[in-house]
């Protein structure tokens, strides 16, 4: 059972989050002018790693503050819980 812990918190059970996806993923600075193919890889195309990942997390049935955190993706080992950041999310 995977237990995530929320930096408002503390830890709970993964039912109480939604994951948010890839944390390391930046959205391109200049969308007006940005070639199709620079757009489909940030919207669409995500890498699936086995291993150590970055990823967002919102406490959507507890406070609903969105955070980051660094989960094994094999053993859903959580490694480094990140700092909370009020108002910051995907
Ligand atoms: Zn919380």
């Amino acid at each position: 059972m995977l237990r995530i812990p929320c930096p408002y918190c503390g830890e709970r059970d993964r039912t109480e989050f939604t994951y948010g996806g890839d944390a390391r993923v930046q959205r391109p600075a200049d969308t007006d002018h940005i070639r199709d193919k620079a757009w489909d890889d940030y919207l669409y195309f995500r890498d699936n790693p086995a291993g150590e990942h970055r990823e967002y997390w919102q406490h959507s049935l507890g406070c609903r503050q969105w955070f980051t955190l660094v989960r094994n993706t094999v053993t859903n080992e959580v490694l480094k819980e990140a700092a909370a950041n009020p108002g910051s999310g995907p």
